[in-house]
């Protein structure tokens, strides 16, 4: 039997301090364990020197295989980059900035015993900010109640794929990724292992807390169609609350005989009716939006280069 090959696959934005320690500790944590492996390394279009970085480390070691991204593209493309050119029967996903231990690598390929598709390397959330902690929890709660597929808290892109994991996932074709999502729409069995948060190594996270927002209303919409269905019921209570009020005035003014003062009212159902159509056009609008980028069908990314790739090739 040919030795089984495990791919780890590591999207890279400002990651050029990072990127040669990550080589090494990947050496490291396989050498012991005598795992035979192979490196994609993705710049995403970063503006410093990780591309060059990651072509010198693919220079030297010939397991390495470094590709560039024509721009940025986001983590989710990137990754789909790696995973696309990944030949190993086991395929690692990991970030390039140490957050994930490598240490922990030949427990994950230990862990992933017949039957199994999926290790996922779950990270805790200690020494995180306060707030942090309180949002994500949140997050996490809300999700699961509206979103169609499980979805677990510190369960990141940190995990271990089997082959068919790896090719159920490239047949998903969606344009806007949310891979929390789809690994767990992939479905098989999973197994996790837990370990502890670790700061990043250098440089600085790429995620603002608007990108962080943006990246749950991704998740929020691409998993469940339950926003649309809320806004049928937010509608027909609305009706059902404006029948029961208008019972009420005419009530008022036919047994009372009171005059009723309408001002207030009307502002105040004008208002919030106008605002709870506003809410709902927004989210038709999310859906109907992301049919526009689905129905465009363009590349998930553009390839700039690749080191597995000669220069005359790419050319051509
Ligand atoms: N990343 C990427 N493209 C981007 C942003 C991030 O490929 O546009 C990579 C980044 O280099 C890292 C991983 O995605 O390897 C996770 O990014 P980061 O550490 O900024 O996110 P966090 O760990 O804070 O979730
Ligand atoms: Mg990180």
């Amino acid at each position: 039997m040919p030795m089984s090959l495990l791919s780890v696959v590591v999207p890279c934005y400002r990651e050029a301090d990072n990127l040669p320690s990550l080589h090494g500790a990947i050496i490291d944590a396989t050498s012991s364990a005598g795992l035979a492996w192979e490196l994609i390394l993705v710049d995403d279009g970063s503006p410093d020197a990780t591309g060059a970085v990651a072509e010198q480390i693919a220079d030297q070691d010939p397991r390495v295989r470094a590709i560039a991204l024509s721009r940025n593209f986001g983590k989710e493309s990137a990754l789909l980059a790696g995973l696309r050119v990944a030949r190993g029967d086991r395929v690692l996903l990991m970030d390039a900035d140490l957050q994930h231990p490598t240490a922990l690598i030949p427990a994950m390929v230990e862990a992933m015993g017949p039957g199994i598709d999926q290790v996922i390397a779950r990270r805790s959330r200690a020494g995180e900010p306060w707030l942090r902690k309180v949002a994500s929890q949140g997050y996490y709660r809300l999700m699961n109640r509206i979103s169609d597929v499980p979805l677990a808290d510190g369960e990141g892109d940190f995990r271990l794929l089997s082959r068919r994991a790896v090719d159920a996932l490239l047949g998903l074709g969606e344009v806007t990724r949310f891979s929390k999502g789809l690994f767990s729409w992939i479905g098989f069995s999973t197994v996790s292992l837990d370990y502890e948060n670790v700061p990043r190594a250098g440089g600085a996270s790429s995620w603002s807390l608007r990108g962080l927002a943006n990246y749950g209303i991704d998740g929020a919409i691409s998993f469940t169609n339950k926003p649309l269905r809320l806004a049928t019921w937010a509608g027909l209570w609305m009706i059902l609350l404006t029948v029961l009020y208008l019972v009420w005035l005419i009530w008022q003014v036919v047994v009372q005989g009171i005059e009723v003062p309408g001002y207030v009212t009307l502002v105040a159902l004008i208002t919030g009716m106008g605002g709870a159509q506003l809410l709902f056009l927004g989210i038709l609008g999310e859906y109907i939006g992301r049919i526009f980028v689905e129905v465009k069908g363009r590349p998930h990314y553009v390839v700039k280069s690749d080191s597995a790739r000669t220069p005359d090739a790419r050319d051509q």
